[in-house]
Parts: C-alpha cells; sequence; structure tokens
C-alpha cells in the first residue's frame, strides 16, 4: 500500500484493549445527543445520519486549512485564499444579455473591503444577510471601475466557498484544519462539526477495534479510533492535498475496513458454497479437448486458452464450478463454453445454456449446430414462443437424448425437466437475476455454473460484485479484427450520417441504425421508428431495402427479418435494443445510433459491437440531439475516443459515480461511504487478500480474533454485507 507511514503512537496501544463491540452504542438515535433534539435529528436524518455509527462515519467532503485565514489587507493577488469578513451589502446583478445573473457581495474587516462574486447562483442573494460574519476560500484578483474622478481598483473573490458563521464562534472553527460537512437547510457544516467534537470526546474512547494488530502494523494503518477522531479533525500539519482528495492516513484506514469487510463477507461466502457442497468431478480427457479444437477454424488466442485452463481446473474439481467469464464483445467466449458444453455431454452428462432474448437463442443454435453435429451430439431450443414440437422436445430433454439445451429463461419452467444436468451456461449473464441463474441450477444436483458477460466492469468492482466469484478475464480480440471507427453527428447533420451508410451500402454492405426505446414512451418511439422507415424509404434512400426488428414483434416476424438480414435480402435494418446482444452478421458494417445521448455507455457499446466482426473497416455513427447534458457529451465522447470495453467500463463508473452500480440504480446505493474504487483501486487490493487467506486459515471462524471481527461487523453492517454480495 502506498500509504504515508504513520508513527505508532501512544494511543495506538491504548486502543487495542478488546473492547466488546456489543457495548458500543452503534444504534443509539443522535436525538439523544447533547444540543440535538428531535428536530435537529430531522435535519441529520436528511443527510443520512440516524445514529451514532452513521455521524462517526459521516466524513466530510472537504477540508480548509484554516490558520491561514488572512486579513483582506493581507491578500495577494492571482492565488486561493481564505479570508473572514463581515457582510456589508449584497445585491444581484442580472446583465445585459439576461443570461448571465451575477450575485455581488461587499465584505469588509478593519483592513480593507473585497468584493465577492457568484455566477449563476441568484439564490446566494437570500442566503447572505448585511451584517453576517462570513468566510469565504477563493482565488483573488483585482478589477477596476469607472468613478466620476476616474477609474479604481478594488479588490475581488470569485465564486469562492463561503461559509456563514455565527458570533459566538468555537475555537475548533477559529483555528487548525477544519473539516467542512454537507449541509442541509438548517443544519449547517459548523453545527454538524460542534456536535461531532461533542460525540467524540464522549464515545471515541469505547469504539472497540476490529482489527488484530498484526494486521494494522503490516499495512501501516491507524487504529480505529484514531482514523474516526483525524478524519473529522485532522492534526494540524496534515497535508491538505491528501486531505482533499480522500487519501490522507485516516482516510486510507477506514476504507481498508470498509472493503475488507465486505471481501470478508464474500471469502465466508464463497468458502460456504464452494468447499462444502460436492459437485461434480468431470474427466477431461485430452482427446477430446483435441478433437472439439480440431473443428474450430482458427487457434484459440491466448486469452481463451487461459480461460479455457480456468475452466478446464474447475470442471475437474470435486467441488462446484461457479466461474464468470469476462470479456468484451466478440472475443470469442462461446467457443470457449463450447469446450466446457462438450466436456459434460461426454461425460453422459446434459447442459443447459441461457440466453436473454430469442434471437441470440436461435443464433446460439445455429451457431453451435454443426460443431455438436459433428461430434455426433443433439441439441434443442427452448423458449417461451416455442409451440410446435414442443412437447416432443421436453420429452427428449427429459430422457436426455438432448445432450444441449439451449434458451431463453422459459428454460426456468416447470415442465423442463433434465435427466441429468451437469453444466450450466448463462450467457450475457448481466442480463439475469441471482433468482433465474439458481433456479436453473437447481434442475440438475450441483451442476458446474458458468456465466459470460460482455459488459466489461472495472477489476475493481467485479472484485466487489462478484467477489465470490471465479473470474476469468479474455482480454483479447482474435485477431485481424479492425477497430471500429466512431463518429458523433448531431441532429442537424443527420443527412451526412446517412450519407456515410449510403457509401457503405454502395459497396455492398449492411447497416443497422437502432432506436431507442424507452419504456414509458414505447408506442412513441415506435412510431419514430416507423416514420423513420418511411423517410428513409421515400427520400433518403429510396433504392434501399429496409426492415424492422422490434420486441413487440410476434418471433417468426422477427425470424424472418432477421434471416432476410442475414442473407442480404435486406440492406438496412431499424431496430430498437433488441439487437444490442448477440447479434452476428459479420457483412452489417455501419451503425447509426439515433439518440445516442438516450443511451448508457455499457449499451452504447454493446450495440457498436454488432459492427465489425468482419474483415472490412467499420463504422458507429451516432446522431445526438442538441439538449446534451454534461454526462452524455462525456458518454459520447468516449465511444468516439476508445473502443476498448474495460477503458469505456473505467470511464463509465468514473461518470455515473460507484454508487449507481450497487444494488437498485434509484436508490444509488453504495456499501461505501468512504472508499473509493476508483481511488483506492491498491487498497482494495490487499484488503481482499487480506480477507481470503483469513478466511482461508480459519474456515470454521472460531479463532478469538474472528469472533471479535464478526461480532463487529454485524453491529457495523447488520444486514447490508447480505444485501450487497446478493446483488
Ligand atoms: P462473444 O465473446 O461476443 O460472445 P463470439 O463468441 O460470438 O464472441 O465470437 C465472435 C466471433 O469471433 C465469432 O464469429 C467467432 O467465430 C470468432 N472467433 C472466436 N474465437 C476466435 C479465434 N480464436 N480466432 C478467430 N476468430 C474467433
Ligand atoms: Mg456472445
Amino acid at each position: 500500500m502506498t500509504r504515508r507511514v504513520v508513527p505508532l503512537q501512544s494511543l495506538y496501544m491504548e486502543s487495542r484493549f478488546p473492547l466488546n463491540p456489543n457495548e458500543f452504542p452503534w444504534r443509539l438515535s443522535v436525538q439523544y445527543l447533547k444540543g440535538v433534539g428531535p428536530k435537529r435529528a430531522a435535519l441529520f436524518d436528511r443527510l443520512g445520519v440516524k445514529t451514532i455509527e452513521d455521524l462517526l462515519y459521516f466524513a466530510p467532503f472537504r477540508y480548509e486549512d484554516r490558520t491561514a485565514v488572512k486579513t483582506i489587507s493581507a491578500l495577494c493577488q492571482g492565488a486561493v485564499q481564505t479570508v473572514s469578513g463581515r457582510v456589508e451589502s449584497v445585491k444581484l446583478i442580472v446583465t445585459s444579455r439576461r443570461s448571465l445573473k451575477i450575485v455581488e457581495a461587499i465584505v469588509t474587516d478593519t483592513t480593507g473591503s473585497l468584493h465577492a462574486k457568484w455566477f449563476n447562483q441568484p439564490y446566494i442573494k437570500e442566503v447572505l444577510k448585511p451584517g453576517q460574519r462570513i468566510m469565504l476560500t477563493g482565488k483573488v484578483t483585482t478589477s477596476r471601475y469607472g468613478t466620476a474622478y476616474g477609474t479604481d481598483r478594488y479588490l475581488e473573490i470569485s465564486a469562492p466557498q463561503y461559509e456563514i458563521m455565527d458570533e459566538e464562534e468555537t475555537q475548533i472553527d477559529r483555528d487548525g484544519i477544519v473539516p467542512i460537512y454537507h449541509e442541509t437547510e438548517g443544519l449547517t457544516s459548523r453545527q454538524i462539526r460542534s456536535v461531532m467534537t461533542q460525540v467524540l470526546e464522549r464515545y471515541l474512547t469505547l469504539l472497540p477495534e476490529p482489527l488484530p494488530v498484526w494486521m494494522t502494523e503490516r499495512h501501516r494503518m491507524v487504529p480505529l479510533s484514531q482514523a474516526i477522531r483525524e478524519i473529522h479533525f485532522p492534526p494540524d500539519g496534515t497535508d491538505m492535498n491528501l486531505l482533499n482528495e480522500g487519501k490522507s492516513p485516516a482516510h486510507g484506514r477506514l476504507s481498508f475496513d470498509e472493503f475488507f469487510f465486505l471481501e470478508w463477507g464474500l471469502a465466508l461466502r464463497k468458502a460456504a458454497e464452494t468447499h462444502q457442497e460436492k459437485g461434480i468431478a468431470f474427466i477431461v480427457s485430452e482427446e477430446k479437448v483435441r478433437q472439439v479444437k480440431s473443428l474450430m477454424p482458427f487457434r484459440f488466442t491466448a486469452a481463451q486458452e487461459r480461460t479455457w485452463t480456468d475452466i478446464q481446473h474447475d470442471m475437474a474439481s470435486a467441488y462446484p464450478m461457479v466461474r464468470l467469464i469476462h470479456g468484451d464483445v466478440g472475443s470469442g467466449k462461446t467457443l470457449v463454453a463450447l469446450m466446457a458444453i462438450a466436456i459434460a455431454i461426454e461425460n453422459g452428462y446434459q447442459a443447459a445454456m441461457m440466453v436473454p432474448t430469442e434471437i441470440l437463442a436461435e443464433q446460439h443454435f445455429l451457431s453451435l449446430q454443426p460443431y455438436m453435429e459433428k461430434l455426433g451430439k443433439s441439441l434443442a431450443l427452448c423458449t417461451r414462443q416455442m409451440k410446435t414440437g414442443r412437447n416432443e422436445g421436453l420429452a427428449r430433454i427429459e430422457s436426455g437424448e438432448v445432450g444441449l439445451v439451449i434458451g431463453t429463461h422459459a428454460l426456468i419452467q416447470e415442465s423442463v425437466q433434465f435427466k441429468k444436468l451437469g453444466l450450466v451456461v448463462v450467457d450475457e449473464q448481466h442480463k439475469f437475476g441471482v433468482m433465474q441463474r439458481a433456479h436453473l441450477i437447481q434442475k440438475g444436483c450441483r451442476p458446474d455454473l458458468l456465466m459470460m458477460t460482455a459488459t466489461p466492469i472495472p477489476r475493481t468492482l467485479a472484485l466487489t460484485l462478484y467477489g465470490d466469484i471465479d473470474i476469468s478475464v479474455i482480454d483479447e480480440l482474435p485477431p485481424g479484427r479492425i477497430p471500429i471507427q466512431t463518429i458523433l453527428y448531431y441532429s442537424n447533420q443527420r443527412e451526412r450520417a446517412y450519407q456515410w451508410m449510403e457509401t457503405e451500402l454502395k459497396k455492398g454492405r449492411q447497416a443497422y441504425i437502432v432506436y431507442p426505446l424507452v419504456e414509458e414512451s414505447e408506442k412513441m418511439d415506435l412510431k419514430a421508428a416507423m416514420s423513420m422507415i418511411t423517410l428513409i424509404q421515400e427520400t433518403l434512400l429510396p433504392h434501399r431495402r429496409v426492415g424492422l426488428l422490434h420486441g413487440r414483434m410476434k418471433r417468426e416476424e422477427k425470424e424472418g427479418v432477421m434471416r432476410r438480414f442475414k442473407e442480404g435480402a435486406i440492406d438496412i435494418l431499424v431496430a430498437t435494443t433488441v439487437v444490442e446482444v448477440g447479434v452476428d452478421v459479420p457483412n452489417a458494417t455501419v451503425m447509426v445510433i439515433e439518440h445516442a445521448e438516450r443511451f448508457g455507455l455499457a449499451q452504447l457499446h454493446q450495440l457498436r459491437g454488432r459492427v465489425g466482426r468482419g474483415r472490412e473497416q467499420s463504422y458507429c455513427v451516432m446522431v445526438a440531439g442538441y439538449a446534451l447534458s454534461i454526462e452524455g457529451r462525456q458518454r459520447l465522447n468516449a465511444m468516439v475516443k476508445s473502443c476498448d470495453g474495460f477503458k469505456i467500463a473505467e470511464i463509465d463508473l468514473k461518470i455515473r459515480g460507484q454508487g449507481e452500480f450497487f444494488g437498485t440504480r434509484q436508490s444509488g446505493f453504495s456499501p461505501f461511504k468512504i472508499a473509493n474504487l476508483l481511488r483506492d483501486a491498491t487498497i482494495l487490493e490487499v484488503a481482499r487478500k487480506e480477507a481470503f487467506d483469513w478466511v482461508h486459515q480459519d474456515p470454521k471462524q472460531t479463532q478469538p480474533e474472528s469472533l471479535l471481527l464478526r461480532s463487529f461487523m454485524e453491529k457495523r453492517l447488520g444486514g447490508t454485507l447480505e444485501s450487497v454480495t446478493t446483488g
């Protein structure tokens, strides 16, 4: 770990006293703290702080060094500085263009006066009142203005961060490094500060230490109570940059804890799931492996080979496999899965492959059929819309005649019975819930589970979201692929986008045009897609054959359109996001994405993966509306800049923030209050290793250290651990 070394202080030893986690008042409501009461407790609640525990872990979002507070006359030009004074007057200036609203406050102290300006934040006019004492931090410049006697110069501080102080200002505000908390109306940062001081004084000595000394020493970490104290009130001289970037020793220790607890839970769950239940120990014969490989028209890439080695090892072991193949679109996951399927069948078991859409099921069926035939095994398709021959098909599955069943979630239905299910493959696993996977697995007796996803996520996220699953990464595309060129147009340049398409069509290629389909306005969007078809056929490209594909179509219709597109009888396929996953038509070299700003980054990347599947240069042309949010623009720029799914995923994490990736999207819930997956990747790796080693050395959790840790965690996390790790 790359943290600063912190000297062992006397406090370090004191806090080693093994206090009982059950005796700390974790759940005590803040309402009962001195100076809080029910009214203020309600305000704390708005900040997500209900209990003492919440309060201790309610970290400041930035810090100010108040030892550096200056008088107005001592300010120098051009630097960011902090100054305190009294508000003399406040006014709102609306510029002639009406687009710019400026709040200007004149602030004075005994040494001079200063103009503070905020741009387009008119509400500040209501917040500041003449007579108030105020603290400002910002960049100081000088300006001129005309007076009756010529020009004059004055000091200006622009867009400063401000804090209103009251008269009976206490010592904690005046000097040293001051924490700045998120505020809510009626509860200011300094009021929070004052409650915090009191809580730390009263309760900090009771806070138990969950980690053994050898662990904190090994990673040069400060004890928990010291970390909690210093995240709120950093000692003088702490590096302000480290603090404001969340990299101080206190941040480091608290981030470690958050990761460690999560990973410890994951490690325990993994140990319970995989090492207590017996699975199938398949015999992986080299001869069979060679035979299947010889059927493929190319050699495995090194990444595919590595992944297959992992799988082979899992399949041969007596414990059930739970593995995720993580690989970008087109990295060749299907054929790796085929190897596993062939081995399972060879051992006398059946395999099931679950995919999210019918189109994808059919496509896998078609691409795997030739291999299965050459291996002398039969396969069946199982989808909800399967009507003709359904009973017969089910009977063949139940009798064991069918070796591989490919299907949608229709596979989960009770009527689908296997004779001897030994391997479950879930493609595009992020489209399925935990329960759907579990249902399918229950149809066999601890079958091996192989999941695949083409939505790359950063490693840090994988380690937390799927931390109890083994992961293989295919981080390499088959040789000879040409990177897709991505271009961004705005809606008034649409014709140029379509010209691009026409150029490719003239070369005999095919194209997709994708429309977003937002749930609530599905009908409207569909109408837009339809009228687009009319537009293309009547005015833009009247000589082209256009087809439509959307989720509401009947299966036969969809199949018919897909078949005609594959055969080249359709030039342009106008589609909704049903083409997002897996569709494979190598002759299609252009994808136009309409309203590209409405799609998420992962989805855009998935869509783009539909082209660039052949030997030709392919293009992804995004057409964006004008009302682009900042995030929307960032997403589209990321697409233009990179074709690498893992890079895209990193950017996505940066744009959306880690909260979005956990639990339900709406709640934006993150199990981490202090840790940050982007900033603290190294700490995560260390914490994960320690947690897994710990569980490995004490799998039954009977050592005193484990018992202490467990009771601490139960107090700290309650049910949170489960809800996060089952997502
Ligand atoms: P995905 O990982 O997106 O599921 P697929 O398994 O569909 O990717 O593979 C994409 C394409 O690459 C397929 O046409 C497949 O036949 C081809 N392919 C897979 N592995 C290789 C390889 N090692 N060399 C060349 N082409 C390959
Ligand atoms: Mg695939």
